[in-house]
């Protein structure tokens, strides 16, 4: 089988990339919150509460309770339910949810996947 991972798969799987938590740890975010202000910006969040991503998650929770029950944990989406995970993954437009200091528009770092 042949695997269609991009950059938001890998970010959602082991947390480096441009989400808030992530960026903060090398000073190009000013904060590790997520932009919806209730936690930091950490792949679970995202994966799991952030209201912002209501409209994805349902999409995904849908998928899986179709076979399995909900929450079920990253490792057994990605094992179980790889092709949702993967769509919800996708659908995350991860730059929309991050807040790189204003003082410059190159400041998103390039992370190798
Ligand atoms: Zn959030």
């Amino acid at each position: 089988m042949k695997l269609n991972v991009t950059h938001n798969f890998t970010l959602m799987v082991n947390g480096h990339g441009n989400i808030n938590s992530y960026l903060h740890r090398f000073k190009i975010s000013d904060t590790p919150s997520c932009l919806c202000g209730t936690q930091d910006q950490m792949t679970d969040h995202l994966l799991f509460e952030c209201e912002l991503l209501q409209k994805e998650r349902n999409d995904l929770t849908t998928t899986i309770l179709k076979t399995d029950m909900w929450p079920t944990s990253k490792p057994e989406q990605i094992k179980k339910h790889f092709k949702a995970f993967l769509k919800f993954t996708n659908a995350i437009l991860i730059d929309k949810l991050t807040n790189p200091k204003p003082n410059g528009d190159s400041l998103t770092i390039n992370t190798k996947c």
